[in-house]
């Protein structure tokens, strides 16, 4: 077989087989004869680029990272729905398709919880995908939309022109385990998987939108040159000849059978991957739907309705009390397990004893749980009825539950805290604050491996971090040579992060990140603050008597004294670091926007200031340069119409590179 042909094969073997695994679920090729054969077109098309079609699977995550996102008309607005919130709700809607329609029929399916997107075909072929945006004018995200797998890049119809409309999501697997990596790298959870989609397709480097496993279900057929239909039934049946992954949808006839079935898919969410925010009834005859035509934003042949949160009833087995990094103690509720809205719920945070008081949770008690939305379980009421006989009501222990120290209210609030300076239950908050990135910026080393140190007893403080050997760390689970010696290197390099960071990873009270850099920047070491008296400190602007108090108190006691003996003892640097960099931006304004994968954003303003220059929080006239990051919204369309150039967070760190190698 000559090259050209053998490629032609390939792309088809693998086309084929990605259609399988990713649209029809129906695997037929073994991963592993997926990967030889997409090995084997990777090599021909290094050797003959100039035969890689747009159809390749080797281009599903082609171009560069873009600079930032150009708007994109719909020739057919991509419109809302009009909500209910009741089942007669929908008899009312019924009702009014009746008395306007002759004989209606609706098709019922769920709402997907995702983000709207228009794909559009030519010819047969992907050329443009966008995003909602405000129905009208959207943005072009056509490079990340074909690092999704069940969207094909050639139909086998090739119509002049065909426009469908879907929801992209994050599946909900991929969203719990991105959630899981997330965590383990100290990094910001996502709240639920429609932001985590939201964010990766907003990514401008199609790279990290292809690590995010998006998928789309396909709802609706916007336009179709040289092709007509009756109904949205068939426009599905024909989407889905083409290649796509449309959304499930049962065709009914009367408001009965569509409320029937509105529950019944409310049960089935959990089987479903993705996260569903209603149901959506649509008249199917696209000859009535033109009939009764549509308001200012939304059809008039439509309606979404909206499941009420779901709410389930269970025992309180327990209150129970964490102490967290700061010392604050959070009583949870342990409850019988419970299953709602997806998980298996066993307990519910209760705030403080505020909350408690204010809802009167006692043990024994039968409460009504519920998940709004986010994630995170809340309780909503206590069923006073059920409550046993005997119950008390409940009070915080006066004692720190894992050290034994007494407890304090905070001045300022509900918060009770534990005095214990050496309380194990702050250990390991306090190790992964110190090693986190705005801290001492340790990479590697995340919760669940500062969890292993403190449970094999390798680590007390974090000074011991300093004193680990690559073969101690290569005994921890999940822990190769290879990364063992990475995180040895990690710890070694974190030494000279400097006085301003070690002040804010050593976790003193109300010494955050800024608090660290004005005192850092007042005192130039450890030794002249361990000095200066609460008097002086209070003197500093920006220091109030609290923070001096609490500064002075850390300094004094025989815990801290030995900490920064030991970290002295390996090496870390006390003191502060060289404010000599700062030349490099001086004059220049950034304006940071969207989240930075690499960088927090304080961070990220943290190292333009110490280069000399601003951090601004808007875009203007005066701006040098806007880095745009994940999300990144009005700022950067503000900045391209005013014409400031945008940097991305590879191009912004790069600049930040040049000055180090300069230095
Ligand atoms: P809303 O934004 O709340 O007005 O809801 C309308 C949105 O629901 C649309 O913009 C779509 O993005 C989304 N949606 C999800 N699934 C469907 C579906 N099956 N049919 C129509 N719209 C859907």
């Amino acid at each position: 077989m000559d090259y050209k042909s053998e490629m032609q094969t390939l792309r088809e073997q693998l086309n084929e087989a990605g259609y399988r695994y990713y649209v029809l679920d129906d695997p037929t090729m073994e991963d592993y004869e997926y990967d030889r054969l997409l090995r084997r077109l990777e090599e021909l098309e290094a050797a003959h680029p100039e035969e890689i079609t747009p159809d390749s699977p080797t281009q599903r995550v082609g171009g560069a990272a873009l600079e930032s996102f150009t708007q994109v008309e719909h020739p057919v607005p991509l419109e809302s729905l009009q909500d209910v919130f009741s089942p007669e709700e929908v008899e009312e809607f019924a009702q009014r398709m009746d008395e306007a329609l002759e004989t209606v029929e609706y098709s019922v399916e769920p709402k997907v919880d995702g983000l709207s997107v228009a794909l559009e075909y030519r010819d047969g072929v992907f050329v443009q995908g966008a995003t909602r945006g405000d129905g009208r004018v959207g943005e072009d995200v056509t490079e990340n939309l074909r690092t999704i797998k069940s969207i094909p890049m050639t139909l086998p119809d090739k119509l002049p022109r065909l426009i469908v409309r879907g929801e992209v999501f994050m599946p909900k697997n991929v969203f719990h385990k991105l959630n899981r990596q997330r965590e383990d790298n100290g990094e910001a959870l996502f709240a639920n998987p429609r932001n985590a989609a939201a964010g990766s397709l907003r990514q401008l480097d199609p790279k990290i939108c292809a690590k995010r496993l998006l998928d789309i279900r396909v709802f609706n057929l916007q336009l179709a040159e040289g092709r007509t239909f009756a109904t949205h039934g068939e426009t599905l049946d024909y989407i889905a000849s083409q290649g796509f992954q449309t959304i499930p949808h049962k065709v009914l006839e009367n408001a009965e059978d569509v409320n029937a079935e509105i529950v019944r898919l409310g049960e089935s969410r959990e089987e479903l991957p993705f996260d569903m925010d209603g149901a959506v009834v649509k008249v199917n005859s696209l000859s009535e739907r033109t009939a009764v035509g549509s308001t200012a934003k939304c059809p008039r042949w439509a309606i979404a309705y909206k499941y009420p949160p779901e709410q389930k009833p269970s025992k309180v087995l327990d209150i129970v009390v964490q102490v967290g990094r700061t010392g604050v103690l959070t009583p949870k509720v342990v409850v019988e397990p419970v299953r709602l809205a997806g998980t298996t719920v066993t307990n519910a945070t209760l705030h403080n004893q505020d909350f408690i008081d204010e809802k009167d949770i006692r043990i024994g008690d039968t409460v009504v749980l519920q998940k709004a939305g986010e994630i995170i379980p809340e309780v909503v009421e206590v069923l006073k009825d059920l409550r046993p006989e005997g119950t008390v009501p409940y009070h915080l222990p006066d004692i720190c539950p894992v050290c034994g120290a007494p407890v304090e209210r905070d001045e300022d609030g509900a918060a009770l805290r534990c005095t214990g300076a050496e309380c194990p239950a702050q250990l390991h908050r306090n190790l992964t604050h110190f090693a986190s990135r705005d801290a001492m910026d340790i990479d590697g080393m995340g919760p669940a491996v500062m969890r292993q140190l403190i449970d094999t007893g390798l680590v007390k403080t974090p000074a011991d971090l300093y004193f680990l050997s690559t073969e101690q760390l290569e005994n921890l689970e999940r822990m190769g040579k290879k990364s063992a010696q990475n995180a040895v290197k990690a710890i070694a390099a974190s030494k000279e992060r400097g006085l301003e960071r070690l002040l804010y990873a050593l976790g003193i009270r109300q010494v955050g990140q800024k608090a660290g850099k004005i005192l850092a920047a007042q005192f130039g070491s450890f030794d002249a603050l361990a000095q200066a008296s609460e008097e002086e400190l209070t003197a500093i602007d920006d220091v109030g008597g609290i923070t001096a108090a609490y500064i002075r108190e850390w300094m004094d006691s025989p815990q801290s004294q030995h900490l920064i003996g030991r970290l002295k003892e390996a090496g870390v640097s006390m003191e502060a670091a060289q404010q000599s960099a700062g030349e490099q931006f001086r004059g220049m304004t950034f304006v940071l926007t969207g989240a930075l994968e690499r960088f927090t954003r304080d961070e990220a303003a943290a190292l333009i200031e110490a280069r000399g220059g601003k951090a601004s929080g808007s875009v203007s006239k005066k701006t040098t340069y806007v880095v745009a990051g994940e999300n990144a919204g009005s700022k950067l369309r503000k900045a391209n119409e005013l014409g400031i150039p945008v940097l991305t967070e590879d191009e912004f760190a790069d600049m930040l590179a040049e000055q180090q190698e300069e230095k």
